[in-house]
């Protein structure tokens, strides 16, 4: 745990979404447990036209459910100020950097500043620049830029959006956000597999049969329609949060828990993930979108009846995939991974299946499988672990039965665990860039999405649809089928736990 950080917060964006939902009770949450002390200040901006007293009360409305009081409350919101800007315009620059030198002063921060650009990547570039030309870099204290997702929307837009930040922040002091890293069960991964010999000396080709990757999500596009035709779940969810996983998974054990170390193993894992050439992108991918339903009482839309959605879209809300790393410890080995919107359930795992026994005692014919071993770890909104077994059914003769040992973080535990944003604005104070993606990665990442999304582009044929409340298309399954293997995870019905 960190000490007082002096730090000057500069979030670009401050009227947004963002800022208001998770960025400013993460900062109040610091505050509370004393890792933010007196001596920061924040400058939020954005075009309109608000009042240091009025950004306050929006400051302390964002946090009322946190609040130890209302005196608390407001000496916490006393380190806010408001500067109306317009990021495109140079002048406003001008006076972020009196007041940022003003409040440096104030508040003994010893130049050291946090720029958060809660706002469209579309203005990552002119913000850094005109940071830059306009002096708000400071050359005393330290500067460091968190920047959110998405980074481009392909290779090519990802490497000049890259090339233009790079000319005034190097890349140890660029945070790339991605907020599955700041989730607890995902950092959790490093521990269960390293601390841990009897899972890390299995954990390769010879013992596992293929991982298992869902990040399900139970609601359609709800109001961001516009955005997300776009997108879709490829880019959505592939490109950063399933490929982060799937690096953390697969990488080698790092020699220290340094960031360093750590991202470096992760950039050699997405380095060795096979890129597919078009003509196999069929054969290893596919996608869907979901259809109308109406079976639960409200009538569902089909996906091309939403919100700004355009009415021949093309763009996916489901995707699954498997994913080849070569490497001597994977070969073999496919990562299946899937998500996407109005599915059965809300919740992201991983289950790792482990292969069979060579032989079944337990029953006539030798060759009969067993169920595996599957350890699974449960992201969201579960936290925890399970590990399916065979044991001896009780009473006379042999007969299996199936057990799973299972460890839930409680509800308390979950409750009073840092959010994501809180943990990652920490680690960026400490400079620690752990739990950010390097750019090594997110270009990894993008080269092997741009094959599929290309390929896709050029195919006109009909989407499928899949069910409302589903876990896909049947294509999902036949992916796994082929392969002689199935999901292990189905949730059949919401009460019941898997
Ligand atoms: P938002 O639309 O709610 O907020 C955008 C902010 O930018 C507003 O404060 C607006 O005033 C400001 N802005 C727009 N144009 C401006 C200009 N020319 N000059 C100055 N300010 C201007 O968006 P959001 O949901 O807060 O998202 C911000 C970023 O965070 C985006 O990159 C988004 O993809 C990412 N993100 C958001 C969420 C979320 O939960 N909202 C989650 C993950 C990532």
């Amino acid at each position: 745990m960190t000490t007082e950080q002096n730090v000057l917060f500069t979030i670009f964006g401050g009227t947004g979404d963002l800022a208001k939902r998770k960025l400013y009770p993460s900062l109040y949450r610091l505050y509370k447990k004393g890792l933010l002390k007196e001596q920061f200040a924040v400058i939020g901006t954005a075009r309109r036209e608000w009042t240091d007293d009025y950004y306050r009360e929006i400051v302390k409305e964002t946090i009322k459910d946190l609040t130890i009081s209302e005196e608390h409350a407001a000496e916490f919101a006393s380190h806010f100020y408001y500067q109306s800007h317009n990021v495109n315009d140079s002048e406003h620059y001008v006076n972020l950097k009196e007041l940022a030198e003003k409040l440096d002063v104030r508040y003994h921060i010893n130049g050291n500043r946090l720029f958060y650009l809660a706002m469209s990547p579309n203005f990552f570039g002119t913000i850094t620049q005109q940071l830059n030309e306009q002096g708000l870099v400071s050359d005393n204290g330290f500067n460091r830029l968190i920047i959110e997702k998405p980074f481009g929307h392909d290779y090519e837009s990802a490497s000049i959006l890259n090339e233009q930040i790079r000319e005034v922040f190097d890349e140890s002091q660029i945070f790339r956000i991605d907020h599955y890293l700041g989730k607890e069960m995902v950092q959790n991964i490093s521990t269960v597999r390293f601390a841990n010999n009897m899972i890390e000396s299995m954990w390769n080709n010879r013992y596992i049969d293929n991982i298992q990757i869902t990040l399900s999500e139970s609601l359609g596009v709800e109001e961001r329609g516009g955005y997300y035709d776009k997108s879709g779940a490829l880019r959505d969810m592939v490109q950063n949060h399933i490929l982060q996983i799937v690096s953390l998974l697969a990488m080698e054990p790092p020699t220290k828990l340094k960031d360093k170390d750590i991202r470096n193993e992760k950039i050699k894992a997405l380095r060795a993930v096979r890129l597919y050439k078009p003509e196999e992108v069929k054969d290893n991918f596919v996608r869907a979108q979901y259809g109308a339903d109406s079976s639960k009482g409200t009538q569902l839309n089909h996906y091309q009846n939403e919100m700004n959605v355009a009415d021949d879209s093309q763009t996916e809300t489901f995707v699954a995939g498997k994913i080849l790393i070569d490497t001597f410890r994977w070969k073999g080995v496919p990562f299946y991974i899937r998500t996407g919107k109005r599915l059965a359930e809300k919740g992201t795992q991983i289950n790792v299946v482990f292969k069979n026994v060579p032989l079944n005692l337990f029953s006539e014919d030798v060759d009969e499988d067993l169920p595996p071993n599957v350890l699974s770890i449960y992201i969201q909104p579960t936290e925890g672990f399970s590990l399916q077994l065979n044991t001896k059914k009780a009473g006379i003769g042999l007969e299996t039965d199936t057990l799973n040992l299972k460890h839930k973080h409680s509800a308390e535990t979950v409750a009073n665990s840092p959010e994501a944003y809180e943990k990652l604005i920490f680690d960026c104070l400490n400079g620690d860039a752990t739990n950010f993606t390097h750019w090594d990665e997110v270009a990894s990442s993008w080269k092997f999405v741009d094959v599929i999304r290309q390929t896709w582009d050029q195919d006109h044929s009909e989407l499928p649809s899949y069910q409302s409340g589903s876990m896909g298309p049947a294509e999902s399954d036949n992916l796994l089928a082929k392969d002689g293997f199935k999901w292990h995870w189905k949730p059949v019905n919401p009460d019941e736990e898997n």
